[in-house]
């Protein structure tokens, strides 16, 4: 049994296996591999690592830190086709959804190639007689990145190009279910150059996220995954006085005004429902038409689009979407979809008890579409986490907007409409993080900040962008004069205040 293990000060970490935990190959459920499931002995390795190396990479000028990230992003694109594989092989996505994750975090990398820029501080000339005040943005020291399993790539990504590139060392708590692509990644980086110790990344469960939370030389931790859990590391963390961004699950709504283009519309519902089998932070699981002229106009486009969707294995070119992650995420999509039922709601495509021939062991669930939810619903107020559609049926607007707005989660949302006075009220009042108008699955480009609001984020900083430069360095602002008894006011010391 191949077993993958720590990435630590450069090379593999040779510490106690005894703990490890079953990668399987989505498409047929056997078991692939195991990874080791670390803790706080391991952890101390990477901290050590990171101690010893970060000083002098956060002493390298920016534009040389920049230097290597380009190499590094070069690096990626000329493994593409092997890390989209790998990516598929463990986590069940098409190849095409691979090299989308990938490409994504990539565009962070992009970002982060222009560090000199982004983290430069500010200056102020004559704040007081002969007094002048700048800030500088200093790496917060050695950061940890804890992440979930549906973007293996894109996630450390977020995390970890923006931490380094700010002169941070960075240890990775990839997922348990599929961690050999943020280990590749940590490959990849020292071949550029990366110094050993500042990309590193450590593999378990609790246990090591607990060392993590509680280890005082770590300055930063950064999570990704749901929401209890997020809640949890933050509540944690925060106790141990770092500084924590935890981003959760979600449940986005798509609201489909009378005046929209169903066909768009339909078009648009089947990638962001369906794509990466809706293993996404923002798949949109809700739709919401207005008024039920719309929801049966709406209805009637969908059940043909969505009984044409071809599920097949990760490396199927055909395959709209293929297996859910593990055994146990498609049992307890297969639960909720019952649960539904069980409340009421009408079942119009039950994806339940799919098997694909020859792959009858894989962790298929067929594309499923449940209308007549209601708000009252726990199917409605949790996250299904799988190729599940349900329709809401609203009557007004107002209550359209309402609906994502009370939402126990607020990380995406979108609207389709032709009519721009509705879409700009949308936008300004619906109580959610972040706003598509006719645009499905609204994920900020690598230069604007993801995260989302309410259950969906804890802690008030957002994932890349300028709010990743914040989140990983500590403003210091210095203020200084140079006396020599010439300038206004002599060698008398004025406070800027009263300048
Ligand atoms: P998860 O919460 O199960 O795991 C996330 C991380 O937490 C993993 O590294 C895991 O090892 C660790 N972990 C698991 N159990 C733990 C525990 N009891 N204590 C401490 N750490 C623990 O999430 P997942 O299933 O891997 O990912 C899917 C979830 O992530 C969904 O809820 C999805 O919405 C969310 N997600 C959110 C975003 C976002 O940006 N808001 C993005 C992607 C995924």
């Amino acid at each position: 049994m191949r077993i993958i293990d720590h990435f630590i000060a450069g090379g593999t970490a040779g510490l106690d296996q005894a703990r490890r935990s079953a990668i399987y190959d989505p498409n047929t459920g056997a078991v692939q591999a195991e990874v080791v499931l670390g803790g706080a002995a391991a952890l101390e390795r990477a901290v050590a690592a990171a101690e010893a190396a970060q000083p002098a990479w956060a002493a390298t000028n920016p534009q040389r830190r920049a230097r290597v990230l380009f190499r590094f992003k070069e690096l990626v694109e000329a493994h593409m086709t092997e890390l989209a594989h790998l990516l598929s092989s463990e986590h069940g996505k098409v190849i095409a959804d691979s090299r989308g994750d990938i490409q994504r975090g990539l565009e962070v990398v992009e970002f982060a190639c222009g560090i000199p820029h982004a983290q430069k501080g500010e200056y102020t000339d004559g704040a007081g007689p002969g007094i002048d005040v700048y800030s500088m943005r200093q790496p917060v020291g050695i950061g940890a990145g804890i992440t979930p399993f549906n973007f293996p790539a894109m996630i450390p990504l977020w995390m970890g190009a923006v931490a380094v590139a700010t002169g941070n060392a960075f240890i990775c708590k990839p997922s348990e279910r599929d961690p050999s692509v943020p280990l590749r990644l940590a490959e990849l980086f020292l071949e550029a150059g990366l110094p050993a110790g500042i990309f590193q990344v450590v593999h378990g469960d609790k246990e090591m996220v607990d060392a993590i939370l509680d280890h005082p030389a770590i300055g930063a931790v950064s999570f990704v995954g749901s929401s209890d859990i997020a809640n949890y590391v933050y509540q944690r963390g925060a106790a141990a006085g770092k500084r924590v961004q935890a981003m959760g699950g979600a449940k986005n709504h798509g609201i489909v005004l009378p005046d929209a283009d169903l066909d768009q519309v339909v078009n648009d519902l089947l990638g962001a429902a369906f794509g990466s089998a809706g293993e996404r932070c923002m798949a949109l699981p809700v739709v919401v038409p207005v008024g039920d002229e719309t929801a049966e106009r709406l209805k009637a486009k969908l059940i043909p689009a969505i009984e044409a969707l071809k599920v097949g294995i990760s490396t199927d070119p055909e395959a709209h979407y293929g297996p859910v992650v593990t055994a146990q995420a498609k049992a307890k999509i297969e639960a909720w979809i019952a649960r539904a039922a069980e409340e009421g709601a009408e079942l119009v495509i039950d994806g339940r008890g799919f098997a694909l021939q020859g792959y009858e062991q894989g962790f298929f669930v067929g594309p499923t579409l449940i209308d007549h939810v209601t708000d009252t619903m726990d199917s409605y107020h949790n996250e299904i986490f799988g190729p599940v559609l349900q329709i809401v049926r609203a009557k007004t607007f107002d209550e359209a907007v309402a609906l994502p707005s009370k939402h126990q989660y607020g990380n995406g949302v979108a609207l389709f409409t032709r009519n721009g006075h509705a879409a700009r009220e949308f936008a300004r009042r619906v109580n959610v993080g972040m706003v598509g108008i006719n645009v499905p699955i609204p994920v900020p480009v690598a230069y604007h900040s993801f995260g989302g609001w309410k259950r969906s984020a804890f802690g008030d900083t957002n994932q890349h962008g300028m709010e990743g430069v914040k989140f990983w360095t500590k403003v210091k602002t210095i203020t200084q004069r140079w006396p020599d008894g010439s300038v206004d006011g002599g060698n008398a010391f004025v406070i800027p205040t009263m300048g």
